[in-house]
């Protein structure tokens, strides 16, 4: 029986390099996105199947498991990944822009989780990965915005890692720094002037695909560049 696995935000950058990466090893994928076209060409790819929506919206997530289970009778992983940046300028505050990153960023979590974890356990137990980032551990004076919600989703993370796993639901978290995605692409520039290394979406992909076997529950895995990934350990 092969692994079904969920990813969202899976039509470019880390989520499609997870994508991939799954159905390299055998994965049945469902791709979701709130880009269609990337949603179905790399659904097409990876002969998975795709939804089309925007996971700030509950019924998204519900209609992303629903088509799990129709698709495949299962899931086994779920990796929540689709997010968006801040740039929020808090002396020129946009509160629908504001709206807008929360909704993607924390409630396509929230929501995310809550649709997943009854078909999960059904299945017999499987793992959710969020990515967070560097950002949701240390502050990101660049983006305030887009840090609180990365905050966010680490501190669900680890406050559901003791009643999921009672479910036979793993969650952890994976926080990666910058990243070669579009995501970045307005700033790559600086970092690459700067001699400062990026991740490639590929290393954070395999980084998600062994926080999905880790056997800590709601582990936080730190991913730099040039470095294996380590577990985040609070200082005190
Ligand atoms: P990306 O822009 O390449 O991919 C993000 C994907 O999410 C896109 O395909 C986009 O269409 C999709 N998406 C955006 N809004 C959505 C919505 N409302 N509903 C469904 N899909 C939506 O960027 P990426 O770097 O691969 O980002 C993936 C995740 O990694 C994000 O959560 C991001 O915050 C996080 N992250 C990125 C970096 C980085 O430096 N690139 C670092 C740390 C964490």
């Amino acid at each position: 029986m092969s692994t079904v696995a969920l990813i969202t935000g899976a039509a470019s950058g880390i989520g499609a390099a997870v994508a991939r990466r799954l159905a390299r090893g055998g994965a049945r994928c469902v791709i979701v996105d709130v880009d269609a076209e990337g949603a179905e060409r790399v659904a097409k790819e990876l002969d998975g199947v795709w939804l089309a929506a925007d996971v700030s919206a509950e019924e998204s997530s519900l209609e992303a498991v629903a088509l799990a289970e129709r698709a495949y009778g299962r899931l086994d992983l779920v990796h929540l990944n689709a997010g968006i940046s801040g740039g929020v300028d808090f002396a020129h505050f946009d509160v629908e822009r504001y709206r807008k990153v929360v909704g993607v960023n924390v409630d396509g979590v929230v929501f995310g989780v809550r649709a997943a974890v009854p078909l999960l356990t059904r299945s017999g137990g499987g793992a959710i990965v969020v990515t967070a980032s560097l950002a949701g551990l240390v502050g990101f004076d660049g983006d305030p915005v887009y840090t609180m919600t990365k905050h966010a989703v680490v501190g669900l993370v680890r406050a559901l890692a003791g009643p999921l796993a009672r479910q036979d639901v793993r969650i952890g978290a994976v926080c990666p720094g910058f990243t070669d995605t579009p995501l970045v692409a307005d700033s790559k520039e600086v970092f690459v002037d700067a001699g400062f290394p990026l991740l490639s979406a590929e290393e954070v992909a395999a980084a998600v695909e062994s926080a999905f076997y880790s056997e800590v529950p709601g582990s936080l895995l730190v991913v730099q560049p040039g470095r294996q990934p380590v577990p985040y350990r609070y200082a005190g």
